[in-house]
């Protein structure tokens, strides 16, 4: 019988090592990195003048197919709405007032941050009444960058079954795509309608990373680089929560008193949003909910129900089928 030479048995052996090692690579666990502070988007709607750069600066960094330019009907929004592919949508709701009639029509519409500072006068002609202008009439056009709000309790993450949604060292929420399974729970518990599945790819779920790439190399999202207004300010979560009643302040001292913010204090989903806004009307008007619910807190109340109707039926059969 043959005997192997002493370096052909070193290969083989360290060959084996070679393969144990990669069998058991997807068990080695890496540190996980060093918390920072939260960071998100305060998003003043006050000053955004609907170009619709962000929705291009999000497209681009992450190589989203655009689709094809059609005519909504819904103003200047050919986006619709937010998706698998769409992660920033820039909402134009025209705010028309049915128009008085002529008998009751008073003189020409005042213009509420021009006006109504002391002693200043509006350089800018008044508008005919029933005209549609940007924040200086009743009747105007409000516009609103919509974005994943990155939650504080994540209804999304809260549903997914196989932790595919994480929390990063940011406190974003984030997809990992190599561990969705395409379930779709998230898709129906985010109260916002934000997530969704990639139903012409690659049928797992989508959303605004809040661009973790470039957060991990100290770099600002791509949205808010873009945003030439600074409409939409991304920094420190508690720093922007005072920058944002600071402004909530200033739009309210000048007479808009309908300002308002959403998601900068816990009453929304018991903890806040880490991507607020400022807004000018209703939250219903924006799309967005005015008490949405987290449906991780149904769970303890239908298990029971589901618990006592059991053990009723299983008496009952015990019940029936005895006599
Ligand atoms: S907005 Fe929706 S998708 Fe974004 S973190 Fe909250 S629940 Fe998840
Ligand atoms: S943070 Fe990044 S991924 Fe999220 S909307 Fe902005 S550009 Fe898109
Ligand atoms: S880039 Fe800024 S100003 Fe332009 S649509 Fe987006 S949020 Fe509004």
């Amino acid at each position: 019988m043959a005997v192997e030479s002493r370096p052909a048995q070193q290969s083989l052996v360290q060959a084996g090592a070679q393969l144990l090692q990669n069998a058991l690579a997807p068990l080695h666990k890496e540190e996980p990195p060093a918390p920072q502070p939260a960071m998100g988007f305060f998003t003043d709607t006050s000053i955004c003048i609907g170009c619709k750069a962000c929705e291009v600066a999000c497209r681009q960094w992450n190589q989203l197919p655009a689709p094809d330019p059609t005519w909504s009907g819904s103003s200047y929004d050919n986006t619709r709405q937010l998706g698998a592919t769409t992660w920033r949508h820039v909402q134009f709701i025209e705010k028309i007032e049915r128009r008085k009639p002529v008998s009751e029509e008073t003189s020409a519409p005042s213009l509420p941050l021009f006006n109504n500072l002391e002693g200043a006068s509006s350089p800018i002609a008044d508008p005919p009444p029933g005209t549609a202008l940007p924040f200086f009439n009743t009747e105007r056009w409000l516009m609103h960058s919509d974005v994943c709000k990155h939650c504080a309790n994540a209804p999304c993450l809260e549903a997914c079954p196989t932790g595919a949604i994480i929390r990063t060292e940011f406190d974003t929420v984030y997809v990992q795509q190599d561990i969705c399974n395409g379930c779709g729970y998230c898709v129906v518990a985010c109260p916002f309608g934000v997530i969704a599945r990639d139903e012409k790819g690659d049928h797992t779920a989508h959303k605004c990373t809040l661009c973790y790439d470039r957060l991990k190399e100290g770099i600002e999202p791509a949205c808010a680089k873009a945003c030439p207004t600074d409409s939409i300010i991304f920094g420190e979560v508690d720093q922007l929560k005072k920058q944002a009643r600071e402004r909530l302040g200033i739009l309210h001292e000048r007479g808009v008193k309908e300002a308002r913010l959403y998601g900068a204090d816990d009453a929304i989903l018991e903890g806040g949003l880490n991507s607020f806004f400022l807004l000018l009307d209703e939250p219903e008007v924006y799309n967005l909910p005015r008490n949405p619910e987290r449906p991780a807190r149904n769970v303890a109340p239908a298990s029971f129900l589901t618990i006592a109707a059991a053990a009723i039926l299983s008496l009952l059969g015990i019940f029936i089928f005895k006599e």
